[in-house]
């Protein structure tokens, strides 16, 4: 019988330690977490990730501003916005809601924000730190999915583990972290992507599979092996008629056929969505207390 790793449940968690801190912080009269988030343009799902952010953070007790622009922003005023928050103080972690558009460089942006307060884990300075094993901001997918994995004591020394899907903010970064010489970590690690060869033969001998790839229903049980870890990341919308909305979110993972197969596995949705969002809030918090950067 598999386990369940109920990432809302766990974030529900986290989140109330979370709120007890900054609750903390607040009566020895420290300076309050402040988030800052720039949205450039009317993108439906961007003006909803940036609204669940905004609330989360007022969940916790974190402060929370929204710099919203029109999509007409030039990339140099935004470049100027950015080294603005960089210099104001009272603000500790600054994101920058993705995609923009396309007048404007994403990766200028990225680098222009000061590495302290990328709270996204997005810069260089803090994608190098962490590959060297260094202290520093992990993106939000990967640092949920270590957090779920040392909340439900999965064991990952030794462990074959295969990551589907190579993007920057999931795939590779977590191949890092879980190759690192620590634990979670000292797995062996494999990523695979749209051009491996054979992956259902991979997959099969994986300990630990993390599907992330976008293509819903993607891994079959004929790819999964007697008693794998099954994390699934993936996230696509789907009609429905059961919905009050119109829609449902499937995995990459197809999971009533996967399930009965696996040790633990993540639901969609409910196991590493929840998690993302709260990772945000943690590096907000870690900010805050300069803990990486002094
Ligand atoms: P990207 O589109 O940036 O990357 C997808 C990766 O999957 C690429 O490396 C691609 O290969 C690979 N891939 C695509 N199709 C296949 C295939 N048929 N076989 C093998 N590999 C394939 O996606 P993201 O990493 O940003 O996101 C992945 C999924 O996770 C999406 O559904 C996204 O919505 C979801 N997501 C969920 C989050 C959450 O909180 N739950 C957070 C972030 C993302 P190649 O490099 O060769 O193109």
């Amino acid at each position: 019988m598999y386990k369940l790793i109920e990432g809302k449940k766990i974030a529900d968690q986290v989140k109330a330690e979370i709120k007890q801190e900054v609750s903390d912080i607040r009566e020895k009269g420290g300076k309050i977490p402040h988030l800052a988030a720039i949205l450039v343009g009317h993108d439906g799902a961007s003006e909803t990730y940036v609204a669940y952010k905004q609330k989360d953070c007022s969940q916790v007790g974190i402060e929370s501003t929204l710099f919203h622009y029109e999509d007409d922003l030039s990339e140099a005023d935004l470049l100027a916005k950015i080294e603005e928050i960089n210099r104001n103080e009272e603000i500790d972690g600054l994101i920058v809601q993705l995609p923009l558009p396309e007048h404007i460089s994403e990766q200028k942006v990225i680098e222009h924000i000061n590495p302290g307060k990328d709270v996204d884990g997005f810069h260089p300075v803090n994608v190098g730190r962490m590959v060297i094993g260094l202290p520093a901001y992990i993106s939000a997918t990967p640092a949920g999915i270590l957090e779920l994995i040392k909340r439900y004591k999965i064991d990952t020394v030794g462990k074959t583990c295969v990551i589907i899907g190579r993007s920057n903010i999931v795939g590779k970064p977590l191949s890092i972290l879980l190759s690192q010489k620590k634990y979670p970590g000292n797995a062996t690690v494999t990523v695979c992507h749209s051009r491996t060869k054979d992956l259902a033969l991979t997959a099969r001998n994986a300990d630990i599979i993390v599907a992330a790839l976008g293509q819903a229903e993607f891994l079959k049980s004929d790819m999964v092996k007697e008693g794998a870890v099954v994390f699934d990341v993936g996230i696509t919308r789907v009609p429905s008629e059961n919905t009050k909305s119109g829609w449902k979110l499937i995995g990459d993972v197809k999971f009533d056929e996967v399930a009965p197969k696996a040790s633990f596995i993540t639901p969609v949705p409910g196991g590493v969505g929840p998690m993302t969002r709260v990772a945000l809030l943690k590096n907000t918090l870690l900010a805050a207390k300069k803990e990486i950067y002094s």
